[in-house]
């Protein structure tokens, strides 16, 4: 159960960014703090943004005038790819109340600027008919998903939606006609490895391509990190402390599974990208 959520309605004066990701030439972030509250999250760095004082995933800014804003902003931009979101899971729960996204999704398209989104949330599904009236590849929605294990799920990822519903929706999205990708982190030591093919496999016939990376310790989430390793998985915290402190062991790990993924896409005939 999650513990008593702040829900604050702010105004923005600006809600588009240039990105500094290759790829992507703009990030939306419709909500600033993240209710589903991931333990490896490192977008904590956000709450310096804010007035909050209480612990990351326990309140969320709704940028409340970020469509009307948007509309203006959009008349001034060059078009290019736009990402939703970066900082912020567009499609969290409070998403659902607000619409923030929806309408957002709404300009874009009226702009024909193309987006790419991201989001662990199955509530994307209620936007299929904005989704399906972008031109074919300018919109593209990712899952995170980095395990078939839903108690490794909810140790790390206590507020998100299950597994199963994200892949559901996957599935969805795909049989109509939305590209669809995965993005496979962060990589858990020794927890995303054990279930590396069975997770392949699942994903494979419905997914466009899938991005990979590693699980980086930073803006202090390693405190909530190693509470979970001692409490949940006690027999693995060695490990993870020399995976996630050694630069070289980290390298040598992400190396070995980065292989079995790639020798899995080969022959799957698949596409992917690394981080
Ligand atoms: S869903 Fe994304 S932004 Fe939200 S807490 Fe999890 S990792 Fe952070």
């Amino acid at each position: 159960m999650q513990n008593r959520l702040i829900i604050s309605e702010v105004s923005c004066q600006s809600i588009i960014n240039r990105s500094r990701i290759p790829g992507l030439d703009y990030t939306i972030n419709p909500y600033t703090g993240c209710q589903h509250g991931c333990i490896y999250c490192y977008a904590r760095f956000m709450i310096k943004y804010t007035h909050h004082q209480t612990e990351w995933g326990s309140f969320i800014d709704v940028k409340i005038n970020g469509p009307e804003v948007l509309k203006k902003q959009l008349t001034k931009l060059s078009r290019g790819l736009v990402s939703l979101s970066t900082v912020t899971d567009p499609y969290q729960a409070s998403e659902n109340r607000y619409q923030i996204t929806r309408k957002i999704l709404i300009e874009l398209l009226k702009h024909r600027f193309p987006v790419s989104i991201l989001t662990k949330s199955n509530l994307v599904l209620r936007d299929i008919d904005v989704l399906k009236q972008f031109d074919q590849n300018a919109c593209e929605v990712g899952f995170s998903i980095n395990t078939l294990d839903e108690n490794i799920r909810n140790h790390f990822e206590p507020h998100a939606p299950s597994i199963q519903k994200r892949i559901e929706s996957l599935k969805i999205l795909h049989k109509e006609g939305i590209k669809t990708w995965v993005f496979l982190a962060p990589i858990l030591p020794v927890l995303t490895t054990n279930s590396l093919n069975p997770l392949l496999d699942e994903i494979k016939n419905n997914v466009d391509y899938v991005l990979v990376d590693r699980l980086n310790i930073k803006c202090g989430n390693w405190n909530r990190i190693a509470k979970v390793i001692t409490k949940e998985y006690p027999s693995l915290f060695p490990i993870w402390q020399k995976n996630c402190f050694s630069k070289e062991k980290q390298n040598a790990c992400y190396h070995d599974i980065r292989k079995k993924i790639d020798d899995y896409c080969r022959r799957n005939n698949w596409r992917v990208q690394f981080c």
